[in-house]
């Protein structure tokens, strides 16, 4: 997979430095998912207050995608309303479908915009905002 050298940095940053690894106890909404066609698999953990994803957490092995992408969507939808929060994994899907997207708000997201050139690795990228989507439901 041929990926843009600066995003490629970036992916790689979050894979090897991950953000917001770990859990939160039982308390916590928790969301376990897995991508079988790659074998990526996270759970994650969110904590909702009052409309607002007030902190977020996941564990979870998988490639550099899946892991990055989850290491991503965790730090953006941190402080952000429950609506907010859909509206990025919208913003999200639209890019993996090729579409224009920006992610001002957080645009480390926008180095994963070129695997939707590679409908393969799709699933990878979009496990862990999935997983928002259902944990948040
Ligand atoms: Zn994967």
């Amino acid at each position: 997979m041929q990926l843009d050298d600066l995003y490629r940095r970036v992916i790689m940053d979050h894979y090897k430095n991950p953000r917001n690894r770990g859990t939160f106890g039982d308390d916590a909404v928790t969301v376990n998912l897995n991508n079988p066609t790659c074998g990526d698999r996270i759970s994650l953990q969110l904590i909702v207050e009052n409309g607002i994803v007030k902190d977020a957490r996941y564990t979870g092995e998988g490639c550099s995608i899946s892991m990055s992408s989850a290491s991503m969507m965790t730090d953006a939808v941190k402080g952000k309303t429950v609506q907010e929060a859909l509206e990025l994994a919208d913003r999200f899907s639209t890019m993996m479908k090729g579409g224009e997207a920006q992610f001002d708000d957080y645009e480390d997201i926008e180095a994963l915009s070129g695997v939707s050139k590679f409908p393969a690795r799709i699933k990878c990228a979009t496990l862990a905002w999935n997983a928002l989507k259902k944990g948040i439901e």
